[in-house]
Order: structure tokens, then sequence, then C-alpha cells
């Protein structure tokens, strides 16, 4: 469809099968990175999300290859998983920093080409957990959390000018995040998943590819779950 797509955390995991999706579509596609290059196909640029100077850096790469950034999808994010009386605040505030102001930063410095082009798509990647909690995740669920408010504010702000934001909540998917997951704690969470198995990551980037496409139009403010169940009820 040929849109200039950027997706963050696009080098590996989740992030890469989004990229790819809209690849395979034949959309321009540019990923963010932190070292590790970009792999084959997808423009690279160097962006650390918890840098306002290297995301605006990132933007005017992919400005000048690829045009205006028309489809966001924020989905950089880590874990750093402790019990609330053990966590320190700044590993409160390095989560918080990295999956809701990082969505903030690049939603902030997108909006302003959607707003020129009177056209634009932004997805957040949040979570399962950020609706229904987590043990041990009281900064990760509540960054995810935090996306829904961000994206359904956004939704208000900018829907007059045909720009839609939406917030995907992924279950448990199959990537380097959960594979450090101690086994039982996976077969824990695997018999509360109803289809009894993970996501495969193609599977968070066909909903997404949907929220970015024309027959989403109508669609803002969503927050779609992609979890085989899990979440049922939120
Ligand atoms: P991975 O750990 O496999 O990949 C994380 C990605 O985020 C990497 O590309 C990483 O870049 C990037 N990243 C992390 N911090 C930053 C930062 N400060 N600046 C820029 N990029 C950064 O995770 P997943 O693919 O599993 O997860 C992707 C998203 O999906 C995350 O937001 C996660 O919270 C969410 N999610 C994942 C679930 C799962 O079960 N896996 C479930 C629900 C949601 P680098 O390669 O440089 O480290």
């Amino acid at each position: 469809m040929g849109r200039s797509v950027l997706v963050t955390g696009g080098n590996r995991g989740i992030g890469l099968a989004i990229a790819r999706a809209f690849a395979a579509q034949d959309d321009k596609v540019a990923v963010t990175h932190r070292g590790s290059g970009a792999p084959a196909g997808l423009l690279g640029v160097k962006c650390d999300v918890t840098d306002a100077e290297q995301v605006d850096t990132a933007f005017k790469e992919v400005e000048a290859a690829h045009g205006p950034v028309e489809v966001l999808v924020s989905n950089a994010g880590i874990t750093d998983d402790t019990l609330l009386m053990r966590m320190k605040e700044d590993q409160f505030t390095r989560v918080l920093d990295a999956n809701l102001s990082g969505a903030y930063r690049v939603a902030y410095r997108a909006a302003r080409g959607m707003l020129r082009q009177r056209w634009g798509r932004m997805i957040f990647i949040s979570s399962v957990v950020g609706l229904s909690g987590s043990a041990g995740q009281v900064n990760y669920a509540a960054s995810k959390a935090g996306l829904v408010g961000l994206a359904r504010s956004i939704a208000r702000e900018l829907g007059s000018r045909k720009i839609t934001a939406n917030v995907v909540a992924p279950g448990f998917v199959a990537t380097d995040m959960t594979e450090s997951l101690p086994e039982e704690r996976k077969q824990d969470i695997l018999r509360q998943v109803p289809l009894e198995r993970y996501a495969e990551p193609e599977e968070i980037a066909g909903v997404v590819a949907f929220l970015a496409s024309d027959a989403a139009a109508y669609i803002t403010g969503a927050v779609v779950p992609v979890d085989g169940g899990l979440g049922m009820g939120h």
C-alpha cells in the first residue's frame, strides 16, 4: 500500500512480526533498534525511546527516506519484575519511562506529520496485564494501563483530523520476553488460557495491520485483546 510505517522495537519479537506484516503489503517500513541493526528489507533507525533527541533524529531519518510517518506502532517495551515490597523507585520509573513515556515521545513526534496530512494511525502495544494486573509487575502493568488513557485521549484530540489511536492488548506471546519465565509460571499461565497455547507474534501483527487498514477507519479508542481468552471480561 506504500504507506510510511514506523515500528518501535521492530528489530525483533512482536515488533519484527508487525514490521514484516506491513512490508508484506508493500508499505515502506522503518524499525527502531538500539544497536542491533535491522533485519533485511527494513529500514533501521537507531533510537532509544527514553531519549527525545534520539526519537526526533529517528523520525527525521524516516521522513527523509519514506516521507512523514503515516502509521506509528509503539511497541518497544521492557519488564523488570519484582513484588511491590521489593520494587525500588528507579525500577518502577525505568519501566514507566520506556513503556509509557516512550509511547508519548513517539506519538508526540508522529502527530506533527499526521496533523499536516490530516490522516494517521497510531497503535499502541499494551498487555492483558494492564487491565487485569499481575503480581510482581506493578511497574509493567501500570505502564500498560497508562497506554489506554494515552491512546483514548489522542483518539479524542485528533479524531477530527482522521487520526485514529488504538491499543492492542496481547496475552502471552512466544518471544525473548516470555522465554525467560520459569517453567512453572509458564504452565500456570497456560492453564488460564482457554486456547491452551501462547500466541505467535504473527497473530498480534495481523490485528495491528488490520487496525491500520482502511477496513478499520471507524475504529478509534479501542482496546483489542489478542490473548487466547485469558482476559475475558475486561
Ligand atoms: P522483546 O523483549 O522480544 O523485544 C522488546 C523490543 O523492545 C526490542 O526490540 C527492544 O529493542 C525494544 N526496546 C526495549 N526498550 C527500548 C527502548 N528504551 N528504546 C527502544 N526500543 C526498546 O519483547 P516482545 O516482542 O515480547 O514485546 C514487544 C511488546 O509487546 C512490548 O511492549 C511488550 O510489553 C508487549 N507484550 C509482550 C507480550 C509477550 O508475551 N511477549 C505480551 C503482552 C505485551 P532492543 O533489541 O534494542 O533491546
